[in-house]
Formats: structure tokens, sequence, C-alpha cells
């Protein structure tokens, strides 16, 4: 047994800081909160002076696999084999989970299943990362938001299939392709509703999948237990997404009143991506990104934050997600300042990133949580999270299911 002793303890349930208070940790999970006189001695004790601890963030929205940070659209990912977009997933998986977030939903990469062997690599401790709930591919129309566009039409031709393992119409075609994405590892369902922002010659306001082909995804997801998230801008796209049953809209940018009232009504929730437009338009004309890509990412930041702010007023519910991976992953976190920004209280912030995200995901009372029995994933920043969210881009300390990341990389086991 171990005991974390940090200045603060912050449970995100209550939203407020509680001194004098450590955590007892047994066997990689949380065994319970104690006052600090209650320590058992003789027992192994990391003290975090000055640190407030709370459990490990959660992001529901990334990309650790592959590098688009190139921004010369995805037609570049035939230049790179699929060994070497794993293998950038490697260093962005350690830097997502030395930013503090111990579980990702990864909603997709181009390389079908590179996400999933990442995955595996990181449960085997072959290499350091966070917990991951993966898609495998993109389900997409054929020329849609998550095709591989703009390449030359002989060479489109000939492209291997793992490039476009999801891609398909129809609603049976569909069926086919999430029990196929399942079987081989995914653990999510990731549905490009809309045309996207990155993806050249796509709309995002357009939708692209009918609201029948939606349905038969969901249908066959819901068989296999698995959530469907839907990447979603324009406001029909949402719309058919909500009413064919999806769990989450992911984007959100360019809703209606209507779309709004209808993720309010079902509870779908809402992972809206607030921080990365501000990034493209800062660093994308030096990454190379083109006028489409630019044009599309103004068109839809300004809006999503409008939205987002409706969304907040009217109770949608909201997880926590970045679309990192189109930002460095090392900067998640600046996220957190943009939703205070936008509506949200420190404390609801954070609740989406740690409570709320492990509802939204399936994993309540296992991660994003205080509560007894929960896996050992905690963070400490210095000082109060609660009246400076921005804190929480810089993190002191992780431990990831009882084991501490230490200063230079070592660990220290409970
Ligand atoms: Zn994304």
């Amino acid at each position: 047994m171990l005991a974390i002793v940090p200045k603060h303890v912050l449970d995100p349930d209550a939203g407020e800081l509680r001194a004098d208070t450590a955590i007892l940790v047994e066997v990689g999970r949380i065994k319970s909160v104690v006052s600090t006189s209650s320590v058992p001695a003789d027992i192994a004790i990391i003290e975090l002076p000055g640190q407030t601890v709370l459990p490990g963030l959660i992001d529901c929205h990334t990309h650790l696999v592959g590098d688009v940070e190139g921004g010369r659209g995805y037609a570049s990912l035939v230049t790179r084999s699929g060994a070497q977009e794993v293998l950038v997933g490697v260093k962005h998986a350690s830097e997502m989970l030395r930013a503090g977030f111990t579980t990702v939903r990864d909603v997709g990469t181009f390389r079908a299943f590179a996400d999933v062997a990442l995955r595996e690599a990181i449960n085997a401790k072959w290499v350091e990362g966070p917990r991951m709930i993966c898609a495998g591919a993109y389900l997409s129309r054929p020329g849609g938001g998550g095709d591989i566009t703009g390449l030359a039409i002989d060479v489109d031709q000939i492209l291997p299939r793992e490039l476009r393992f999801g891609i398909g119409a129809g609603p049976d075609r569909l069926r086919a392709l999430v029990s196929e994405i399942l079987s081989r590892g995914a653990t999510m369902i990731k549905v490009i509703a809309t045309g996207a922002v990155l993806t050249s010659g796509t709309n995002p306001g357009a939708p692209e999948f009918t609201e029948e082909e939606l349905r038969a995804i969901v249908e066959e997801a819901t068989a296999a237990g698995v959530f469907v998230a839907a990447h979603a801008h324009g406001a029909e796209g949402i719309k058919r997404a909500v009413r064919a049953g999806v769990r989450s809209v992911e984007h959100g940018s360019l809703m209606d009143d209507e779309a709004i009232a209808m993720l309010a009504d079902t509870g779908t929730w809402l992972v809206a991506d607030l921080y990365d437009g501000d990034y493209i338009a800062e660093e994308g004309p030096r990454l190379g990104y083109d006028e489409e890509t630019l044009r599309k990412s103004q068109e839809t930041t300004e809006a999503q934050r409008q939205g987002f702010e409706k969304c907040v007023a009217a109770g949608v519910r909201l997880a926590f997600g970045t679309d990192a991976g189109v930002y460095p992953h090392k900067d998640a976190a600046r996220q957190f300042a943009y939703l205070t920004r936008h509506g949200l209280s420190p404390a609801e912030a954070i609740r989406a990133a740690t409570v709320h995200a492990a509802e939204m995901i399936g994993w309540q009372g296992e991660v994003g949580t205080l509560a007894q029995g929960a896996r050992a994933d905690l963070i400490g920043v210095k000082g109060n999270p609660l009246e400076d969210v921005s804190l929480l881009e810089s993190v002191a300390w992780v431990m990831k299911g009882g084991v501490a990341l230490g200063p230079e990389g070592g660990t220290i086991t409970a």
C-alpha cells in the first residue's frame, strides 16, 4: 500500500479542495481517501508539497497515431508507412500521459488499426501512454471527410486497403464494416457524418451519410456493445446523427437551435474542440495549410464557440475532447481555459474531463474519480486549478494505475 499526501485533494464531484487529506493506493487502485492523521504507519508515502492532486484527465477526442502537423492535406499520408505512423504515435502517447491525460478516447487513424497496436503496446507496458479506447478506422463515404482525397486519379485506385478500411456507403455495407472494424480490435466506432475541415474537397456543413445509414451503423455497434461517435459540423448532419442514436457528436461547429434542443432532449453528448481553431489560424500558414483548410477552420471556429455557449445554457451533456493531433499533444490542456471562457466554471471544465468524460465513454467508477476501487490514475498540479484552470497546462506529477512517473522518467511502484 502507498499513501499520496499532497497539499490539497480535489474531488471533481464535489468541486472543492480538501486539506489534510491523503489518498491510499493498493494494487493499482484507490483504496480510500482519508485524513492525513489516519494514514497507516510504515507504508510508502509520496509527498507532494504545494500540489493539488485530482483524478487523471480524460481526453475524449485525440489522434495519437500519425502526424497531421505537416499541414499538406491527407494526400501526404502516402509518404509515410504504417510503421512510421505508429512510431510517432508512441511519442504522442508519452506526451499525452505526461501532460496529465491518463485516458483517451482515440477517435481515428488513417492507418487502420495502428491505434489498436499502440493500445496493446501500452497495455503490455512496452511503451508508456494513456489508457486508450480505439476507433480502428474511420467510417466514411468514398470521397468524404474520412477518406484520403486529393490524390492523382491513378494513384487513388491503388491505395492499400488499410488506408481506406472503413470507406463505404449503404446500410448493408456499413453494417459489415462495423463488424470488420470491431473484430480487429476497435472498442468504439467513429463515423464521419459531415465533411471535414482538414479533408480537402469536403464541406463541413454538408451531411455525408443518410439517417438510414447512420442508424444501421449505430444498430450494429450497439449490438456489439460499443458506442458510436459522430464527427458532425453541420446542423443537418448533427440532427441525423442524434436521431440515429449516436453516443456523442464531435465538433458540432455549425449547429442551429433545433440541433441544440435535440442534443439536450436526448442526452447525446457533445465533444467540442474549442481551442484548435486558434492553433490552426496562428500556426497553419507556417505549417503549410492551404487556403481551403484555413478558410474552413475560420468558418467553424467562432461559430462553434457560440454554439457551445448555447449548449451550456441548454444543459447539453459535455465531455472534454481536444482533437489533439491537430495541435501538439503535450498542449492538450490548453482547451481548459477556452471552456471557462465560453460558459463553464473551472469545476465544470474539470468535471467534463473527469467524471463526465468517464460516464460518456462508459468507464464511470473506473477512471475520472477518487471513488474507492477506481484506477489509481492521479495527477498533481502546483496551485489551485479551481482558481486558475490553466494550471492544468503544466502538470507536475502523474500516476497511472498506481505507478508514478518520476521527474527523470523513473518510476515508483505502489
Ligand atoms: Zn478529430
